[in-house]
């Protein structure tokens, strides 16, 4: 591929910057769940109303139809910009949008997609069970046909940011005698739907963004399927190819900006022994390591954009960026706690920004698939090894 840019698109990249400069919120986004959600609204709307809301979905539905390029531009001064990251906005942006744009008949796409670049509403992702996450066919939640309503009874788990949602994209078995893939639907859900219960699970980090959610006989219209019935898998495999493939993109372009921000740290933060960090071997081989292993990053995440340009679909190389971009941000993390001392920051009560980072980098290598299931989607659709 070709990687520089043309006059317009130097133009286009100069537009994101100005812009970004003048308009991205000056105050940090609130740790709190519901001044979080508002945060993440006003600047989901700020965006839209200033023309960079759905950078590359269809003008139909409120985007901006940009090509892929522009959205590459976009997403690297936004990392640039220090604008806020999705939190909350991550669901509906990056995985029902998408996959409703791909799946989805036109009166879900009129109806869902638009309040999501308005800044209207918050998305979350009912997927996995306390017996099915790695083997999500094995869910169990069940939907029985009522008229023209679903009635679904079961429970799901890890359900990230579940009570400040208000959507959710929730798959559930509509056929228990079909073989386990074939039975699967993926419905649009409410989440104030009554017969729901949400309960908050505490993470090691500090945080209670993730959920189980139970269902006692909730209705869901049979017009909130999308795809058709029974035929769920086949949209849960689009949808994770966008969650594995593109949904990422930010943090892996945002990767860049992290690594540069940890040798400035280093040269500013003393060892117990008073030299400054950058001047231990050991630390500033593994920081050029790291900054070496961050642009191979950038240029898998070039290579996948350009295959996704031609195929139209992200493809199972996904799989590859997911697990080097969050196994390679656990080890970025891990070389900070040396840098300002794990004992440091175990006194400190693991507070502060990369104490923090190194806590959170393991749910990066769960969520949205193991590091082990990438390696197995590798090793069988990359390199054709034997199961
Ligand atoms: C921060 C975070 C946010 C999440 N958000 C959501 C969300 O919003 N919605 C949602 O539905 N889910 C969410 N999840 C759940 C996530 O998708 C699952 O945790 C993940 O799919 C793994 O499933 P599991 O936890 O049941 O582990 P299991 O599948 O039970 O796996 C346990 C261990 O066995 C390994 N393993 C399993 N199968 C294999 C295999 N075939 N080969 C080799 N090793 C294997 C795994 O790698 C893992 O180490 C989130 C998880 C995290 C950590």
């Amino acid at each position: 591929m070709n990687l520089d840019f043309t006059p317009q698109q130097l133009q286009f990249r100069e537009q994101v910057r100005d812009w970004l400069q003048a308009h991205k919120p000056s105050e940090p986004r609130p740790d709190d769940g519901a001044e979080g959600r508002a945060f993440d609204l006003a600047w989901q709307k700020t965006l839209y109303t200033g023309g960079w809301a759905g950078i590359n979905w269809p003008k139909a539905y409120g985007g901006q139809g940009f090509d892929t390029f522009q959205q590459l531009i976009f997403l690297m001064e936004y990392a640039k910009s220090g604008a806020p990251g999705d939190h909350y906005r991550f669901n509906g942006l990056n995985l029902a949008g998408p996959t409703i744009i791909a799946c989805g008949d036109e009166e879900q796409r009129k109806t869902h997609l638009p309040p999501i670049l308005k800044g209207d509403v918050i998305w979350c992702q009912g997927f996995s069970e306390p017996s099915a996450g790695s083997d999500l066919a094995s869910l169990k939640t069940r939907a029985i046909v009522d008229g023209d309503e679903l009635i679904v009874t079961g429970s799901k788990i890890w359900t990230s940011w579940a009570r400040f949602a208000d959507w959710q994209q929730l798959l559930v078995r509509t056929d228990a005698d079909a073989p386990k893939h074939a039975g699967i639907s993926w419905v649009i859900n409410r989440m104030d739907n009554p017969g729901m219960e949400i309960r908050p699970i505490h993470d090691m980090a500090g945080g209670s963004d993730l959920h189980e959610v139970f269902y006692d006989e909730v209705r869901i219209p049979l017009k909130n399927i999308v795809g058709g019935i029974n035929n769920g898998w086949r949209v849960s495999m689009a949808q994770l190819s966008f969650e594995r493939g593109t949904a990422f993109m930010p943090s892996q372009i945002e990767t860049q900006k992290t690594i540069e921000e940890l040798i400035e740290l280093a040269r500013n933060t003393r060892l117990d022994d008073g030299r400054l960090a950058i001047d231990d071997d050991h630390i500033a081989f593994q920081l050029a390591k790291l900054r070496a292993e961050t642009r191979s990053l950038l240029a898998m995440t070039l290579l996948g954009i350009s295959r996704n340009e031609r195929s139209g679909m992200p493809g199972p190389e996904g799989s590859m960026l997911k697990l080097f971009q969050s196994e390679l941000y656990k080890r970025i993390t891990t070389v900070a706690l040396d840098i300002v001392g794990a004992d440091r920051a175990r006194l400190s009560g693991l507070t502060g920004r990369w104490p923090q980072a190194f806590l959170g980098s393991f749910a990066n290598t769960l969520g949205g698939g193991t590091s082990e299931v990438m390696r197995n989607i590798i090793g069988e659709r990359y390199l054709g090894l034997p199961k």
